[in-house]
């Protein structure tokens, strides 16, 4: 009998018990929204945004809807506007383009290399054409920093980071999130936090964080945050800023503090699950390992190798295979969008020219989830049913 797993990929852990009684406490107080205080009170968003900037070193933070609602306020605090081209990601998912389309602004796709980050010669080559990258971390695979930096300071092109999958992960020492002008994060259900949904957003310029936070929709109450700017610095934005709603809310903030107290031993956590599979994965023919430069501090809540070159036929009996022994993988070469897994050529609202070396990387990128619902023996389970089916799918001619 062949192993199976029984697990679910998508069951997170359950939301620690002082959040869950911090959460009780603001039910019963009824005062929900951000600015209902009473005097003398301090909010738990206002409390979260203090306590966030604290962890990722920033200066500012605030807390929003989502982490596509972060991203897009990011854009638009930076003067993104309708027809700006912005420089994004090939490879990375559907709300980042969006929250660029939401603008009415256009994403120019920068490919992907086989370490699953941006490929900084085409970024190079495309610098010319926007005044903004959105760089997406995504997968929590992160890029020569220094050196992409480098190189938008050189061109001017200002850099918001997309740390949806890097909250707590550190290329060099320094935090991801931290070379950018912004950085925008998400704590939907599937991230380093959760409340469901919700997102942050930090930065040390207080002129770009006063309006982001107008934005946000604090009408002029912005007196009561703690991670904010002084007031001088909304002197004039609080007359030329426009409100577009999407404020987070006391409940989910309530849920998400002592969340962010445990970040480091969660991401120690998932980062021991992730060497377990990639050590069951290692040595395999046919199957690539993502090998981690020494500079960067990953935080890997998921997985991902490579099946390069295989046939999309191959590819598809791999999945049928796992999916037989319980184990659930997305695949990014689908032609079809399906799940969460589609790609650049999907967005077919941002038209772009095809990139061969990028298409070669996504019809081979497999991923899985890794929720600390598993344990270390289930993870090496997982290892060895997709060990066990790419080797014997890979010897029967691929
Ligand atoms: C989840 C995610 C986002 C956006 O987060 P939401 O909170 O779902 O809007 C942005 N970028 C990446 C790479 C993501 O995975």
């Amino acid at each position: 009998m062949s192993e199976r797993f029984t697990g679910s990929f998508t069951q997170q852990e359950p939301i620690p018990e002082a959040g869950i009684e911090a959460a009780l406490r603001v039910m019963q107080s009824g005062r929900l929204h951000r600015y209902n205080v009473v005097e003398g009170e301090i909010a738990e968003t206002a409390l979260l945004e203090e306590e966030f900037a604290a962890a990722m070193g920033a200066t500012f933070a605030l807390a929003v809807a989502s982490g596509g609602y972060a991203i897009a306020t990011a854009l638009r605090a930076l003067g993104v506007g309708p027809g700006d081209r912005v420089l994004t990601n090939a490879f990375t998912l559907a709300p980042v383009p969006g929250a660029i389309a939401s603008l009415g602004a256009v994403p120019v796709f920068v490919g992907v290399t086989e370490s699953l980050v941006i490929d900084l010669e085409d970024l190079a080559a495309k610098l010319d054409q926007a005044e903004v990258l959105l760089l997406s971390h995504m997968r929590g695979h992160i890029c020569d920093m220094e050196a992409l930096m480098a190189l938008c300071n050189a061109a001017g092109v200002r850099v918001v980071e997309d740390c949806a999958h890097t909250m707590g992960a550190r290329w060099n020492g320094v935090l991801s999130g931290r070379h950018g002008v912004m950085a925008a994060y998400s704590t939907q259900t599937y991230k380093h936090l959760n409340s469901g949904e919700g997102g942050l957003l930090i930065s040390d310029d207080p002129d770009l964080m006063a309006r982001a936070i107008m934005l946000s929709g604090s009408y002029m109450l912005f007196d009561r945050h703690r991670a904010a700017p002084p007031p001088e610095a909304f002197e004039t934005v609080k007359y030329l800023t426009p409100n577009i709603s999407g404020r987070m809310d006391n409940l989910r903030a309530a849920i998400l503090r002592p969340q962010l107290a445990q970040l480091d031993a969660q991401c120690a956590a998932w980062n021991a699950r992730y060497r377990v599979v990639e050590e069951g994965l290692r040595d395999l023919p046919g199957l690539t390992v993502i090998e981690r430069p020494a500079q960067e501090d990953y935080v890997m809540s998921s997985f991902q190798f490579l099946l390069l070159d295989w046939s999309d036929a191959a590819v598809a009996e791999v999945l049928r295979r796992c999916a037989d022994r319980g184990v659930e993988l997305k695949w990014f070469g689908g032609v079809e969008p399906s799940g969460f897994t589609s790609r650049y050529d999907s967005w077919r609202y941002a038209p772009s020219d095809r990139m061969p070396a990028t298409d070669r990387v996504l019809r081979g990128v497999l991923d899985l989830r890794l929720p600390l619902t598993f344990s270390l023996e289930d993870c090496a389970l997982i290892a060895r049913i997709i060990r066990d089916e790419v080797g014997s799918v890979f010897q029967s001619g691929v």
